[in-house]
């Protein structure tokens, strides 16, 4: 059973969204105060949050940065009224994954929910830990070192870094990147998965500006480079 928690204080939409996702077979638990939603999302495991940026209590932003510092991975969507701009990509920079714009259709929400689960489920066959230099990943546990020492990953940095090691040696065009990685997002362009890599070569690369395990195919994509046996 995926678990979804829902933290939205206007009762008409968090009904309604309650009564879709049963519909569609998620377990749904309600909340519509920020503190006890984030008690709530600390004391079990939620397959994915959606989540309302203006709320009583704690507002959403907050309950996303406090989650991501304590290292909580877990996908969320945020909801935002049109006027919060502003506060929209901010939620982004703090390491929601997705957003939607009220007011927003039963079935464009769906789509987003089923993508972002979609992209957080580890493919089975893909291993629990890796390596290469003096970085380690627990694919499992979402943690990453560098020299014994913890690197941040944002969601997105970590599932692309997760791609590149299962397909060792292997050149990945742009289009399989965005795929496999960003999913459905219709509002990224190929250009972000440039930056990204740019932020993962900083962040495990001894010397970013001439990686040696992330390396680039002219023209094409990406490939990682494993030690050498
Ligand atoms: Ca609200």
């Amino acid at each position: 059973m995926t678990d979804i928690l829902i933290v939205e204080d206007e009762d008409r939409i968090r009904m309604a969204l309650e009564d879709d996702l049963t519909l569609e077979g998620y377990a749904v638990t309600g909340e519509r105060d920020g503190t006890r939603a984030l008690e709530r999302a600390r004391g079990s495991s939620f397959d994915l949050i959606i989540l309302d940026l203006m709320l009583p209590g704690l507002d959403g932003l907050e309950i996303c940065k406090r989650l991501r510092a304590e290292g909580d991975l877990t996908p969320i969507l945020m909801l935002t009224a049109k006027s919060q701009e502003v506060d929209k990509v901010l939620g982004l920079e703090l390491g929601a994954d997705d957003y939607v714009t009220k007011p927003f259709s039963p079935r464009e929400l769906l789509a987003r929910i089923k993508a972002l689960l979609r992209r957080h489920r580890p493919a089975t066959d893909s291993p629990t830990s890796a390596s290469f230099g003096d970085v380690e990943i627990d694919f499992k546990g979402y943690t990453v070192t560098k020299a014994g020492a913890p690197v941040e990953l944002t969601a997105r940095e970590f599932d692309l870094l997760r791609f590149l090691l299962s397909h060792p040696g292997e050149v990945l065009d742009r289009g399989s990147i965005l795929e496999e990685v960003w999913g459905d997002d219709w509002d990224i362009f190929p250009r972000t998965i440039d930056t990204h890599v740019v932020h993962l070569r900083r962040k495990l690369e001894d010397e970013p500006a001439t990686p040696r395990f992330i390396v680039n195919v002219r023209g094409v994509g990406y490939k990682f480079v494993p030690d050498p046996p």
